[in-house]
């Protein structure tokens, strides 16, 4: 399968850090989907023209990072630096600057009142942020609406459509357009598709590639599984109840996964070709009793589930570390000789 992480002739990338996020911390809080776990601090960088995909099931933290880079939820500690700028020290006005800077894409697109606003058409929702940052007159607002539609290939007919109109595809692509609108170095998308069947995350991701290419955008995306987000992604970062326990460039993280929770995590998809998803090897066979935990002590989060626990994994939460070329990874005792065949075919 040819990578849609974009190699495309004129495709800018460059070591400059746009985004500094440092030790984020947040308090664990109820949401639609349950319990959102907490953050535990949280460190990464992203350079220009990136695009990182933050991988975990819902519990893990994956959606809460991008909520709190994207100003939805507040952080108890940490920092969050744009062009080396913090977010914590602007004012009102200067943060209505920064809003600018960032596109956000978050929702549910299967339900028609949670990603674009219901009563609006869908001219009306692109238009809104041009309206809401007043940079143009009403009649340079509809134009450019209709610009930034077409350009998420979606013409003059869905001008008055409503979300309830839609199909979910359509409903991400007109996110997309509010979130690109104003023309942002920073795109964050969470979970964008998680819930789309395969035919509609094909065209969802090859759309995000091209407006990546074409806008110059910087993405942060989350997905609860990294066969959504591998294909457009440079880098991958895997987390578990809170905590980064693996990052990795895209053809590592499938080729070499190192922490036991990313290799369940890929071998929990089928491969799409049967002779060798039969001779795939399972590397994940549940331990008959995790090592016991002792007051005192600071076990692993992954200790109950983990087939490599060891007694040390019950008394020390492993550190992140990085194993050499830019692979950290949070285990005492990571897989070192896994193989496991990718379900997206080569890297
Ligand atoms: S530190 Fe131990 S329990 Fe945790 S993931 Fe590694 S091997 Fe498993």
């Amino acid at each position: 399968m040819r990578a849609l992480h974009s190699e495309e002739p004129g495709f800018t990338f460059d070591a400059t850090p746009l985004l500094e996020v440092d030790d984020l911390r947040t308090e664990a809080a109820a949401g639609s989907a349950g319990e959102t776990e907490a953050l535990r601090g949280v460190s990464f960088s992203m350079s220009n023209g990136e695009t990182l995909g933050i991988v975990g099931e819902p519990d893990s933290g994956a959606s809460e990072v991008i909520a709190v880079i994207a100003g939805l939820r507040p952080a108890w500690d940490g920092r969050v630096r744009i062009d080396g700028i913090s977010v914590a020290g602007l004012d009102r006005h200067d943060m209505r600057d920064h809003r600018a800077r960032i596109g956000v894409v978050v929702g549910n697109p299967l339900d028609p009142v949670d990603m674009i606003p219901p009563a609006m058409t869908v001219a009306q929702a692109v238009a809104e942020p041009l309206r809401i940052h007043r940079m143009y007159t009403r009649r340079e607002c509809q134009d450019r609406a209709e610009e930034t539609l077409a350009h998420v290939g979606l013409g003059p007919g869905y001008a008055r459509a409503r979300s309830a109109d839609l199909t979910p595809v359509e409903r991400v692509r007109v996110a997309l357009a509010r979130a690109v609108v104003l023309q942002p170095r920073l795109l964050l998308l969470d979970a964008p598709v998680d819930r789309l069947p395969a035919l509609g995350r094909k065209q969802v991701l090859t759309l995000l590639v091209r407006l990546r290419w074409e806008l110059a955008l910087t993405c942060l995306v989350s997905a609860a599984h990294p066969a959504s987000v591998t294909e457009v992604s440079d880098r991958v970062m895997v987390m578990y109840a809170g905590r980064t326990v693996e990052v990795a460039d895209r053809a590592t993280l499938l080729d070499s996964p190192a922490h036991p929770y990313t290799l369940d995590l890929l071998s929990s998809v089928p491969l799409p070709d049967p002779a060798r998803e039969s001779r795939r090897s399972r590397p994940v066979t549940r331990p008959e009793a995790a090592p016991a935990v002792s007051e005192g002590d600071t076990p692993c989060a992954y200790l109950a589930t983990c087939p490599r626990a060891q007694p040390r994994c019950a008394s020390e939460a492993p550190a992140l570390s990085d194993r050499g070329l830019g692979h950290p990874v949070a285990c005492h005792y990571p897989e070192t000789l896994a193989r496991v065949p990718s379900p997206l075919g080569e890297a």
